[in-house]
C-alpha cells in the first residue's frame, strides 16, 4: 500500500494537518519536500472520507537573524527585529520582509497544486491574543519548562530564565531580549547588547505585559502552542528536527507536560540531497525552488518527492546528468501503468496512487485524463527542439497517430520549455545533438561489416520493400530490434551504427524516435550511404555536399568519409 494511504488508514476522526515556516529568505527546492508530503497526506485523508483541514503557518514574529538579504544600511537597525516588522527590502509593495518572502513560497506552493485551507500569520495570531493563554501557562510553569529542557535536551537554562521573548519597547528587537521575572501579569525583561552575536540590543530593561503580541514564546513552546490552538493531529517534520533531544522531542514533551495535550502524529522525513556539485555555482540557476520549477515542471517535481517514502533520503543530481530526463521517463511509465497501458520493467507498488499524488489536479476524472494523455519522451523533445527543421508538435502527432488534445498540447508545450531550460543549464554535453544533414559523419568509418549490413537493412526498410516502412518511433524501435536480431548483431551495436550514421556519435536519443522524426527518403539515402562507406577514404577535398535527391533505386552517392 502507498505510504500516505497507509497513514490515512491508521487514523480516525477529524484531522488537522499543519506545518509552518519562518519566512527568512529564498526557498531551497529541498524545503518543498515537507509541503508536498503535507499535501499528499491531506489528499489521502480526504480520499478516505475523513474531515480534514490543511493549515500552513508563517512564523513571522521570529527575529531577523541573517543579514544576507538586507540592504547594507538596514543591517544595524533591522537585525534582531521580528520579520513581520522589517520593511520589504525589495520595495515591490509588500507590507514587510516577512510578507515578501512568504509570498514567494505561497506562490511556489500554489504552482505545485498545494492549496492549504488557511495560511495563518503568527504576528496576527499573537496580536489577536490567541496565544495569551499559552504564554501565561508557560510563564506559570517556567520551572517545569526549564526542567524539560534539562531532561530532554540536556540544555541548562539559568534559574531566572523564562520561555518568552519581549519585543523591546525602545528598539523593537526581539532576538536580543531576555525575560528574568514574572509577576503573574507582567514580565521583567532586558534588551542585552551582547545576548546574541548577530544583533545588538539597546540596553533597555523594565516591566511590561507579555500579551497581545508584545512577546512571543520560544520556538519549541510556540510550536506546541500551535498544536493546541489549532487542534493539530498530524504534523510531518524534517529529519533535522526529529533527532533525539531535538526540537520535535522538546515540543512533544512541552505539549504533554506544559499544555497537557498529546502531540500530533509525526511523519519524519529525510532530506533531498542535490547532487555532489554545488548547485549554487552551476551556471547561475542554483537550487532555489522558483528556478528549479522552470526546468522540472510541477507534476514531475511532486513525483520526485512522492515516489520515495518520506523516511528515505532523495538523491537528485540534475547538473550535467540525465537525472531530469530519467525523472520524466519514470513519470511517463507510471502514467502509462495508471492508464492501463503495457509497461516494461518493474513498477512501484501503487502506480495509480503515485500518479494521483503527483498530479496537480485532485478531480479523479481529470487525473485519469492526464494519465491517458499522449506524451512524447522528454529526451526526444530535447533532441527535436535542437533540430531546426523539426517540430515537436508534428513529431508528437505522427507518433500518436492523430491530433493532440488540448491537454496533450499543453503537456508538450511544458516539456519543450523544460527541455530548453534543461539544455541551457543542466544537460550533459552528450545531449547536445545535431543531425548531420550535409555529409555522412566521420564516425561511420569505425563501423564493422555487420553494422554496415544492419544499416543496409534499415535502408531497405525505409524504402518500403516487402513491408511498409515503419511509421512512428515505437514502430521504428521494434523494427530496429527485429533487424538487429535477424542480422545477428547486438542491439547496442545496431544503435551505435544509427548514431554514427545520423548524428556522428556513439550515443544519442532513442534510435527509433530519431529515425521516425526524419524524412524517410533521407533515412534511406543516409543509411545506404553509411552502409556503403568502407575504410576511410584518402583525405582529399572536403566532404561532398548532400547526396542528390534520389529515388529508392538510385545508386548511392559515395560521400567523403574521413577518419
Ligand atoms: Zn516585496
Ligand atoms: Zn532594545
Amino acid at each position: 500500500m502507498d505510504w500516505a494511504d497507509e497513514l490515512a488508514a491508521s487514523v480516525t476522526g477529524r484531522q488537522v494537518v499543519n506545518d509552518s515556516k519562518t519566512p527568512s529568505g529564498t526557498v531551497h527546492v529541498g524545503s518543498l519536500r515537507g509541503p508536498v508530503i503535507l499535501d499528499v497526506i491531506a489528499r489521502a485523508l480526504r480520499a478516505r472520507g475523513l474531515d480534514t483541514e490543511l493549515l500552513y503557518g508563517v512564523d513571522d514574529l521570529d527575529p531577523m537573524d541573517a543579514q544576507a538579504l538586507l540592504t547594507p544600511d538596514a543591517v544595524e537597525t533591522q537585525m534582531g527585529r521580528p520579520l513581520a516588522h522589517v520593511p520589504d527590502q525589495e520595495g515591490d509593495g509588500h507590507a514587510s520582509y516577512a510578507r515578501h518572502h512568504a509570498q514567494i513560497f505561497i506562490d511556489t506552493f500554489a504552482g505545485l497544486g498545494i492549496h492549504p485551507d488557511r495560511y495563518y500569520w503568527m504576528s496576527e495570531v499573537y496580536a489577536a491574543g490567541s496565544i495569551d493563554p499559552y504564554i501565561r501557562q508557560a510563564l506559570d510553569r517556567a520551572a517545569l519548562v526549564r526542567e524539560i529542557y534539562r531532561r530532554v535536551a540536556n540544555v541548562q537554562h539559568p534559574d531566572d530564565w523564562h520561555p518568552v521573548q519581549v519585543v523591546c519597547e525602545q528598539c523593537g528587537r526581539i532576538g536580543t531580549t531576555i525575560v528574568t521575572r514574572w509577576d503573574g501579569e507582567r514580565v521583567f525583561y532586558e534588551c542585552r547588547p551582547a545576548l546574541v552575536t548577530w544583533a545588538h540590543g539597546c540596553g533597555r530593561s523594565g516591566w511590561t505585559s507579555p500579551f497581545g503580541g508584545r512577546a512571543k514564546l520560544g520556538w519549541n513552546l510556540e510550536w506546541a502552542a500551535q498544536w493546541s490552538l489549532f487542534g493539530v493531529t498530524i504534523e510531518p517534520s524534517g529529519k533535522d528536527l526529529s533527532t533525539a533531544g531535538g526540537s520535535r522531542e522538546r515540543s512533544d514533551a512541552i505539549a504533554r507536560e506544559v499544555f497537557e495535550r498529546e502531540p500530533p502524529l509525526n511523519v519524519p522525513y529525510e532530506f533531498l540531497n542535490i547532487g555532489g556539485r554545488k548547485m549554487s555555482t552551476s551556471k547561475g540557476r542554483g537550487a532555489a525552488a522558483h528556478r528549479i520549477v522552470e526546468v522540472v515542471p510541477p507534476e514531475q517535481l511532486r513525483f520526485l518527492f512522492v515516489r520515495t517514502r518520506p523516511n528515505s533520503a532523495i538523491e537528485f543530481d540534475p547538473d550535467g546528468t540525465d537525472a531530469i530526463p530519467r525523472l520524466f521517463d519514470e513519470f511517463d511509465r507510471v502514467a502509462d501503468a495508471t492508464a492501463g497501458r503495457d509497461v516494461r520493467g518493474t513498477l512501484p507498488p501503487s502506480p495509480d496512487r503515485l500518479f494521483a499524488h503527483a498530479s496537480l489536479a485532485t478531480d479523479p476524472a481529470i487525473v485519469a485524463e492526464r494519465a491517458a494523455a499522449f506524451r512524447l519522451p522528454f529526451a526526444h523533445v530535447a533532441f527535436i527542439i535542437q533540430q531546426p527543421t523539426m517540430s515537436a508538435a508534428t513529431a508528437a502527432e505522427a507518433e500518436k497517430g492523430g491530433a493532440l488534445s488540448a491537454t496533450e498540447a499543453a503537456i508538450l508545450a511544458e516539456r519543450e520549455a523544460a527541455a530548453r531550460a534543461w539544455l541551457a543549464d543542466y544537460a550533459p554535453e552528450g545531449a547536445r545533438i545535431a543531425v548531420h544533414r550535409d555529409a555522412v559523419p566521420e564516425e561511420v568509418a569505425k563501423l564493422d561489416p555487420d553494422q554496415r549490413r544492419f544499416l543496409a537493412a534499415v535502408a531497405d526498410l525505409a524504402a518500403g520493400g516487402e513491408a511498409d516502412a515503419p511509421t512512428g518511433g515505437a514502430a521504428w524501435q521494434s523494427a530496429i530490434f527485429a533487424i538487429a536480431k535477424e542480422g545477428g548483431i547486438e542491439a547496442r551495436r545496431a544503435f551505435e551504427a544509427i548514431y554514427a550514421a545520423f548524428v556522428g556519435r556513439t550515443s544519442g536519443p532513442r534510435a527509433g524516435w530519431l529515425l521516425a522524426s526524419l524524412d524517410p527518403l533521407f533515412v534511406l539515402e543516409r543509411a545506404r550511404a553509411a552502409a556503403a562507406a568502407t575504410a576511410p577514404a584518402a583525405a582529399t577535398a572536403p566532404a561532398a555536399a548532400t547526396a542528390p535527391a534520389a529515388g529508392a533505386g538510385d545508386p548511392v552517392v559515395r560521400e567523403g568519409v574521413r577518419p
